[in-house]
């Protein structure tokens, strides 16, 4: 499993934010969850992104029992996140961690830093800088992120 294999990089279009701690470009996308619930977690030392199919196919069985309680979805996340292996970067995947700007290292605080579970587990939108790993069950479905930068659209800068 430890080898330096390198994970297969995919190339998504995304935009530009300056980082608020260093003002530096930082380079992002957004995958969004059409079907929230759904469990990713971020790396507490890095950007890497833990989003596995077997996480996602527990929540969907959860859901199937006709259950839909607050306190035993927040079990679940913390099931699933204590049951992840490292994170590619070296971190540890953490419940609360967030994205972090790839020059100054600084985390971004999520949600400004309030800790709300509601909104965590039901966050539709998982941030990728540009060069984090996306870690799926298995290192042949996981993908490293490559961010190709479009002007306009939404950003007027
Ligand atoms: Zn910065």
């Amino acid at each position: 499993m430890n080898k330096t294999l390198e994970y297969e990089e995919e190339v998504r279009t995304g935009s530009l934010t300056k980082c608020p701690f260093c003002g530096e470009d930082i380079a992002f996308t957004t995958l969004t969850n059409w079907d929230a619930p759904v469990p990713f977690f971020y790396s507490n030392l890095g950007n890497d992104v833990a989003l596995r199919k077997s996480d996602i196919k527990r929540v969907d069985e959860y859901f199937l029992s006709g259950k839909k309680s607050l306190p035993e979805l927040e079990e679940l996340w913390n099931k699933i996140v204590n049951s992840l292996p490292p994170a590619p970067d070296g971190g540890k995947f953490e419940l609360w961690s967030n994205v972090k700007c790839p020059h100054c290292k600084t985390e971004i605080p999520y949600n400004k830093g309030v800790r709300d579970i509601n909104i965590r587990i039901w966050d539709p939108h998982i941030i990728l800088i540009d060069g984090a790993v996306v870690l799926d069950d298995t290192f042949e479905d996981s993908w490293r992120v490559k961010v190709k930068v479009v002007q306009g659209d939404d950003k007027a800068n």
